[in-house]
């Protein structure tokens, strides 16, 4: 199924629980505003390329828009769409004053130099700079972009408003970056799953988590649930899979993808077919990649006991179902990889307050708005007799409806 058509599914049948008005329901599926700009660039060879580039502000009831620019080849209207959507829930959520927006660029990013990059990124930016703003529509980093990325499109708004920090989060810590921002969705998602496997006197230690997804959120989440613990048996990237019945190396796997940009090839496991990744046996499976990926197709066959979505929209309606009634868990999207986007928040609170937190402050205030955002959802779960997910749904609908309709959304 789509994202959008997904994603909207899901909005729907939170507002149906919470029983929202429907003119009220239909305003707040309705995007904001939804940008759409052409960036041409010269290549290093001197040719010229166009790419199209979008930024989808979704909802600003309760603050700022925010959200991450992706540059990925599949990035299409629809799908921004669904990602904006999601962060409005997602900030939500979290409880953090903010709305929701996404942004992408369709293009291949590992086949641009750095420099086609710099120049992609500084057009997009101009394209754009009018509508971003610290009090209007704060952009992060997404997949396929980096604290590099944020660094030039601070330094190119900048250019048009005056140096502004805060206009963009997950920066380098040298430009008013947070400490524990690289980290965040990943330590995140090991917050939340502390949270859920304790309800079932369960903890980290001695589960088995299979991975799908190597980048920032994938391999932070690897190292950390190492750390705690937990036994990472398989992981994925787009350049292959790997896997060890008696836990993976993962500091080594770090190196072995720095060196060779990608896990193919590494020797600490057995290289297994990434398509059968999802359906390995484990107690935890935590997809960090795609969105799309747990369908009608695969969900039968998944062995897991609970999935972890740090990815966004990982899991279709229907494989939702079917794995609803094989009793596998799943702490969703807008509740699991919150982290990001939370301590984006704390990166951008400290450039207004023109002070800095030390790690251990960030950490700390990470894992109580994560085990807050979890104690919140179950509450939801309870008055709505409802799965993780429509607990998260009903949990941040109902909170950018209310401040709807304080605002006043009928005069
Ligand atoms: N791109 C991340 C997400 O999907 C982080 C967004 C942000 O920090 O604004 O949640």
């Amino acid at each position: 199924m789509n994202a959008l058509a997904a994603t909207s599914r899901n909005f729907k049948q939170a507002a149906k629980l919470l029983g929202l008005d429907s003119k009220l329901e239909k305003s707040l599926l309705i995007p904001f505003r939804e940008i759409k700009v052409e960036c041409t660039i010269p290549k290093d060879d001197g040719t010229l390329a166009s790419y199209v580039g979008f930024r989808v502000q979704h909802d600003n009831a309760r603050g700022p828009m925010k959200g991450g620019i992706r540059y990925h080849h599949e990035v299409d209207p629809d799908e921004v769409n669904a990602l904006a959507q999601l962060m409005t829930w997602k900030t939500a959520v979290a409880n953090i004053p903010y709305g929701g927006a996404k942004g992408g660029i369709g293009c291949s990013p590992g086949e641009l130099s750095i420099s086609e990059l710099e120049r992609l990124t500084r057009v997009f930016t101009q394209k754009i700079h009018d509508l971003i703003g610290i009090h209007t529509d704060v952009p992060a980093p997404d997949m396929g972009t980096n604290s590099q990325t944020m660094a030039w499109i601070l330094d190119e708004y900048s250019k048009f408003h005056g140096y502004s920090p805060a206009v963009v989060t997950g920066k380098p810590v040298d430009l008013g970056g947070s400490l524990g921002r690289d980290a965040a969705t990943g330590r995140g998602v090991l917050f939340a799953t502390e949270a859920l496997l304790a309800e079932h006197g369960k903890s980290i230690a001695g589960q088995r988590f299979v991975i799908q997804g190597f980048g920032n959120v994938g391999s932070w989440a690897a190292q950390l649930i190492t750390e705690a613990g937990g036994k990472v048996i398989a992981i994925s990237d787009v350049t292959g899979a790997v896997k060890n019945s008696n836990g993976l190396d993962i500091p080594k796997l770090m190196k072995h993808s720095a060196e060779n940009r990608g896990i193919k090839g590494f020797d600490g496991g057995d290289a297994i077919d990434p398509r059968s990744l999802l359906t390995e046996e484990c107690d935890v499976l935590i997809p960090a990649a795609l969105g799309g990926v747990i369908n009608k197709d695969n969900a039968n066959d998944i062995k897991a006991k609970y999935i972890i979505e740090a990815a966004n929209h990982p899991t279709d309606p229907e494989a939702d179902e079917i794995l609803s009634k094989k009793g596998v868990l799943i702490l969703p999207d807008i509740l699991a990889n919150s982290g990001g986007v939370t301590v984006s928040y704390f990166e951008w609170v400290q450039n207004i307050q023109g002070f800095m937190w030390d790690e251990e402050k960030v950490n700390s205030e990470l894992r109580t708005y994560m085990q807050r955002g979890f104690r919140d959802v179950k509450e939801m779960c309870r008055s709505h007799h409802c799965d993780l997910r429509m607990g998260a749904f009903t949990l941040g609908v109902n909170r950018v409806a209310r401040a709807t309709v304080l605002r006043g959304w009928e005069s």
